[in-house]
């Protein structure tokens, strides 16, 4: 055993923890995750502003009744005293009487007043009511998306980890001295890939032929065999 089958699985797999790791940190539900929580957060923002619009509406209705309420009562007891034999003079009736269609007027633009806030109370109610459902579907898509998101990456962790491990033991499997030299090598190319097949005298790392001296070698001892185009270390299967 050469260790060089190994090696080469073990290169493969270098490859395959990596684009592992690539799709852990770009698992598409995330981004959605972020842009949805996002999105919640200001829609609660808006739902707490709208609750508190109509809780400012209701005090202001609340204080236009109040304000009705005193001036009927005002207004009924003008009018009793009107007929209640206390005035004589036709001076005084005017006087009363103008003072009732005074009090009379200011009711009626409180009332007005009181009618415009009603409105408002609806309409606001009926946004809160579409924002609530809002929220809730936005909630709802949120952590369906966690779920899928959680799962996803589960998985995949799991098969880095398994990946992992197999690598330790192909290494464990590979002589200390051709790791050694793999590794020294791994940097000098490109795609960190020191290692190629030799299939029908052609290198798989630079796609050209070998030299005929080289599959010469090749046939009797395959051991140590470098591409003498790429200088890639050389495997035959
Ligand atoms: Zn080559």
């Amino acid at each position: 055993m050469t260790g060089l089958k190994e090696l080469w699985e073990l290169q493969g797999l270098d490859e395959v923890e990596a684009n592992l790791e690539r799709q852990l940190k770009r698992i598409p539900e995330l981004k959605e995750l972020r842009v949805l929580k996002g999105d919640i957060e200001e829609r609660q923002e808006k739902y707490r502003e709208l609750k508190e619009e109509l809780a400012d509406v209701k005090k202001r209705l609340k204080k236009e009744e109040d304000v009705i309420t005193a001036t009927r009562m005002k207004i009924e007891k003008a009018s009793s005293e009107l007929y209640s034999g206390e005035i004589n003079t036709a001076k005084e009736l005017e006087t009363a009487e103008k003072n009732i269609n005074g009090m009379k007027e200011t009711l009626a633009n409180h009332e007005d007043e009181a009618l415009g806030f009603m409105d408002m109370i609806e309409t606001a109610e009926e946004e809160i009511k579409q924002a609530a459902s809002e929220l809730n579907d936005m909630k709802e898509r949120f952590a369906q998306l966690s779920g899928v998101y959680k799962s996803k990456k589960e998985n995949l962790a799991k098969e880095l980890a398994r990946t992992v491990e197999y690598r330790d033991q192909l290494k464990g499997a590979v002589p200390p001295e051709l790791f050694e030299r793999y590794r020294k090598l791994s940097g000098k190319f490109q795609d960190g890939k020191p290692l190629a097949v030799l299939e029908k005298g052609v290198c798989s790392g630079c796609h050209m032929g070998v030299s005929f001296d080289l599959l010469k070698k090749a046939k009797t001892d395959s051991h140590n065999l470098r591409c003498d185009n790429c200088g890639r270390m050389l495997f035959v299967e």
